[in-house]
């Protein structure tokens, strides 16, 4: 696969896996632009499954109080092994080194 980044228009050789609100999860590795989901040559099935994911970011805050729901420990490591996965199969899919950048660091 040779796909060129849309800001540093360098061939994409390494993506970044990472959730964020109003952004899609994949960001290229050597700008960190932050990349067009659809223009990944993924098949549908982990296409809707990164879509799911990169909605469910953020489920354990309290947009209107701008702090965490209860259980948030749980909701976020539970997402964050969701995107290890998804980090492997984006790898796969495509044949370049993905890296999974998670909520929770520790
Ligand atoms: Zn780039």
């Amino acid at each position: 696969m040779s796909m060129l980044c849309e800001l540093c228009k360098k061939p994409i050789q390494t993506l970044i896996l990472e959730g964020d609100f109003g952004a899609d999860p994949l960001w290229c590795g050597q700008c960190l632009a932050n990349l067009e989901l659809e223009n990944f040559p993924l098949n549908e099935h982990l296409l809707t499954e990164l879509t799911s994911w990169m909605c469910n970011f953020g489920e354990w805050i309290n947009l209107e109080t701008d702090s965490f729901i209860e259980g948030m420990e749980q909701l976020a490591k539970k997402h964050d092994e969701q995107g290890t996965i998804l980090a492997q199969q984006v790898a796969t899919e495509l044949g370049i080194k993905v890296t999974f950048s998670p909520y929770l660091l520790d």
